[in-house]
């Protein structure tokens, strides 16, 4: 939806009851760059309960009173509308002990992370802008408003946010910036997982993903400790021109915008160094590295509690990601094992990772595009691969005399047996060979 105007409203309402209103932060460096906007923030003079009052008429929600902030929505749209404000002092690294109201935009300005975050613009177009973050935009760089130090001391998510937005902008980092996120990425661990994990999410889905882990690799090895083993491991293999850490990097950065798969990507390798083994003509070997890599990554992202579903989506990724598919047959089977969704993103998996290998493994990315144009096929012909499409059900195998887990291994073997083509899908067909396996 087109909301790019929507935000004139709350600043032309603010400023009509007597108050100062910008829209600020990332919507405003999104806008100067071209880029679309994810959120709209709006700081304003306004105390919070008036705030309340200016917009009564519209939804409401007092999001974070205690910080300033509520939340109106317009059209469908959400709009963060803060105080003016300070943060108190870290005690933490974490989170500020107290804010205080102010109203000073600039002393609100200078609360927050880089200049190109630092900047207001009124309902006129006017840019506040103290800290010159319009020309670090032009610069490309990710500067600390103030002393780095003191800046990621107290809050230590700071870190992981300036390497995400170096990888989703394609931006640097300022040299000072760089080298005080570096030095203090141990106060890292001050900050709770879930927050370094949505950091993660949005940092794997830059298009700058790979210079940015490579440049930075000890501030993500600060919160994935496991893929350390991977920097500079050397595969040994006429397949890879990367070690495994720079392969795993660019193959996450070689993925489609699906965040699944980019996960997938960040730990399909993961088991690779622990499982390595040099054969007698000097190859490297990773037997099983695609199996030891699902479990390794379910104890990772449960760690940083990423959801089950997302873990149960990447772990089933992983798993597959070396296997060879070699028949219609195997088509099938992975459309049923995997579901639909997963199926199209193995592919994905698997042509990404050959994209960050050597280049004489390119042509078999047109075979993965030929395989997910016959699952295609297989689903839009109605192909039988799933247990709701076979014809017969749980009660025709209980009505047979079976119980318990017998019932579901009795269906999936039947249903194995139609996809590999040595069984019609027939009802009849399928209950004369049921009576014989439970017999
Ligand atoms: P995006 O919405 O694309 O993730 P953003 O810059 O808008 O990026 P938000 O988390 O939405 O990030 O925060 C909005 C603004 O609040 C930022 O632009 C920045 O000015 C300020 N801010 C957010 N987090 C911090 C922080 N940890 N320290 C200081 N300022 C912050
Ligand atoms: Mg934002």
């Amino acid at each position: 939806m087109d909301n790019s105007t929507e935000y004139a409203y709350f600043l032309n309402k603010l400023e009509a009851a007597g108050f100062e209103a910008y829209i600020v932060g990332g919507c405003v460096r999104d806008m100067l760059l071209g880029r679309t906007v994810n959120d709209w923030d709006i700081t304003s003079s306004a105390l919070p309960e008036q705030i309340m009052s200016v917009f009564s008429e519209l939804k409401v929600i007092p999001t974070g009173l205690k910080h300033g902030t509520v939340t109106a929505v317009r059209s469908g749209v959400p709009f963060e509308i803060t105080t003016f404000r300070v943060d108190g002092s870290y005690s933490d690294s974490r989170r500020p002990d107290s804010v205080r109201f102010t109203s000073s935009l600039e002393e609100d300005l200078a609360r927050r992370d880089f200049t190109i975050n630092a900047m207001a613009m009124d309902v006129r177009g006017e840019l506040y802008d103290p800290f010159g973050g319009r020309n670090d935009l032009q610069a490309r760089l990710i500067r600390a408003v103030g002393e780095p130090e003191r800046r990621f001391g107290e809050d230590a998510l700071r870190i992981l946010r300036a390497v995400r937005f170096a990888s989703v902008l394609g931006f640097s980092i300022e040299k000072q910036t760089a080298a005080a996120a570096l030095e203090l990425r141990g106060l890292l661990d001050n900050i709770s997982r879930e927050r370094c994990r949505d950091e993660l999410s949005k940092m794997i889905m830059g298009t700058d993903f790979a210079e940015t882990a490579l440049e930075y690799r000890e501030i993500i090895a600060q919160i994935i400790p496991e893929l350390r083993e991977s920097f500079d491991f050397e595969q040994h293999s006429r397949y890879h021109r990367y070690n495994v850490y720079e392969h795993t990097v660019r193959a996450v950065a070689a993925a489609p915008q699906d965040v699944t798969v980019r996960t997938a990507m960040l730990f399909h390798d993961i088991c690779k160094p622990q499982m390595f083994r040099l054969d007698e003509n000097g190859s490297g070997h990773f037997k099983g590295h695609a199996g030891a890599g699902a479990k390794a990554t379910e104890t990772i992202m449960r760690r940083l509690r990423w959801d089950n579903s997302v873990i149960s989506d990447v772990c089933a990724l992983i798993e597959r990601h070396s296997d060879k598919i070699v028949s219609e047959k195997q088509i099938k089977r992975l459309i049923s094992k995997l579901g639909e969704e997963n199926f199209f993103r193995l592919i994905e998996v698997m042509k990404s990772d050959n994209l960050a290998k050597n280049e004489f493994v390119l042509p078999e990315n047109d075979w993965f595009d030929e395989c997910a144009q016959l699952g295609r096929q297989f689903i839009r012909e109605n192909e039988c691969m799933d247990l709701r499409q076979l014809a017969v059900n749980g009660n025709d195998i209980m009505s047979l005399g079976a119980q318990g887990r017998q019932i579901g291994e009795c269906l999936n073997d039947l249903l194995g047996l139609v996809i590999d083509g040595e069984l019609p899908n027939e009802r009849e067909a399928l209950l004369e060979r049921a009576r014989e396996v439970l017999t």
